[in-house]
């Protein structure tokens, strides 16, 4: 009873938002049981050196998405999706949410009225504004606003971002996305810059990247910064390896390892990630790495066949994990090494069982807190040709 009331004076929305599954355990519960998670699927393979958490765990996540509508009030609301359904459950403070974002998004609820902007209704199809996103720099600071409306007309659009930048000076780009399709996507296929560059920049291990409304990029980067250097460490480069960035998102850890590689090969199924990933190498100066829009499994099919020679995949696929015609193109290539990132242990369990049937051995492995407080966890692991 005494954890119950804890965990509501944390979050009014506990269990009701269902993002948090581990708010009602200490920190450092939250650390053990994720370790013993992945120690446990991976134990067949091998072991990990433990888990590495955030010395101040809250506020973490730098993309924040709102949806909106209304209460049965008639009140405007912004929140989340009660998870599984389209429920929206009011959420005005996050304890994983950058607090900038969550503040833009109060403002943004509260200029609705005064310009008369209804939001969507998902059943009727009525109404222009559906979802908000944000996104802010870690390094930079910068803060990118996406306005997601169910149609391409939105009233005194420069009046409303002068409105908004009045409250927040650190706006430095909105976008509207145009999603007019009864879908649970959140953003559609039309966008228009309606206030600064379109996109937002950001630092990780000295490097620059540029994140679109739509590319992938990750949600931590405090977190992401450790992880991708031990990722670079496993890869134990030398300066002349060849080494492919399989589901390589905006290219930021291809970006990092070429530095010590002889050349990179980045493959990516977004195209505005790539389009970024591009913009990325040069603005970095960085000449020894080329990108591929294209399914990373039919990728890799295609270098082998080609005969392609790699000595080092890094790989860090979705949830989903990997595939059959991937891990069966890894074994053709042999590559000396293989870096696997992986934001799901039990997918990642299943395709080390598929790799380490076929040749190679897992060397070590480690666990990193990338989402506190909720039951995710992400984890890189060296495989090492027998
Ligand atoms: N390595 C990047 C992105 C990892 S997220 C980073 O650390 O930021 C996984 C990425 O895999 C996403 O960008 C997603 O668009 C991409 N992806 C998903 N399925 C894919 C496929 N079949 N082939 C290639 N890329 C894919």
């Amino acid at each position: 009873m005494e954890k119950r009331n804890e965990k509501k004076t944390v979050c009014p929305v506990f269990e009701k938002c269902g993002g948090c599954q581990l708010l009602d355990k200490s920190y450092d519960k939250q650390l053990s049981w994720k370790k013993d998670q992945v120690s446990a699927l991976l134990q067949p393979y091998g072991k990990i050196d433990g888990i590495e958490g955030m010395e101040h765990p809250e506020y973490y996540r730098h993309k924040v998405h709102a949806v909106f509508g209304r209460d049965r009030k008639g009140n405007v609301i912004s929140g989340v999706y009660k998870e599984g359904t389209h429920i929206i459950v009011p959420v005005e403070k996050c304890l994983i949410e950058n607090q900038v974002a969550g503040e833009i998004i109060q403002t943004i609820k509260g200029l609705l009225k005064s310009f008369k902007i209804k939001t969507y209704d998902e059943d009727t199809g009525y109404g222009l504004l559906r979802h908000v996103l944000v996104r802010v720099g870690y390094r930079t600071g910068q803060v990118m606003v996406v306005l997601v409306l169910g149609s391409p007309i939105m009233p005194s659009k420069n009046n409303f971002v002068k409105a908004l930048r009045k409250e927040h000076p650190e706006i430095t780009t909105v976008v509207v996305n145009v999603n007019d399709k009864r879908t649970s996507m959140i953003l559609g296929d039309k966008e228009q810059v309606i206030y600064g560059p379109g996109y937002i920049e950001d630092e990780l291990c000295g490097l620059t990247f540029k994140i679109s409304p739509k590319s992938f990029y990750q949600v931590n980067p405090e977190q992401t910064q450790k992880l991708y250097r031990t990722a670079i460490a496993y890869a134990d480069l030398n300066g002349k390896e060849t080494v492919l960035d399989a589901y390589c998102g905006t290219g930021t850890i291809g970006m990092i390892a070429a530095a010590k590689a002889g050349r990179v090969i980045g493959v990516e199924l977004n195209k505005d990630a790539v389009r970024d990933a591009i913009a990325g190498a040069k603005k970095n100066h960085i000449s020894n790495i080329r990108f591929y829009q294209a399914d990373a499994g039919e990728f890799m099919v295609k270098l082998a066949e080609a005969g392609e020679r790699v000595d080092v995949v890094l790989m860090d696929p979705p949830r989903s994990g990997s595939d059959e015609k991937f891990l069966a193109s890894v074994v053709k290539l042999k590559p000396e090494r293989v870096v696997y990132i992986s934001c799901n242990p039990e997918t990642l369990a299943r395709d080390l069982k598929y790799l380490c049937g076929k040749g190679y051995r897992m060397v070590k492995g480690k666990a990193y807190d990338m989402f506190p407080f909720t039951s995710h966890v992400e984890s890189t692991v060296l495989l090492q040709r027998r």
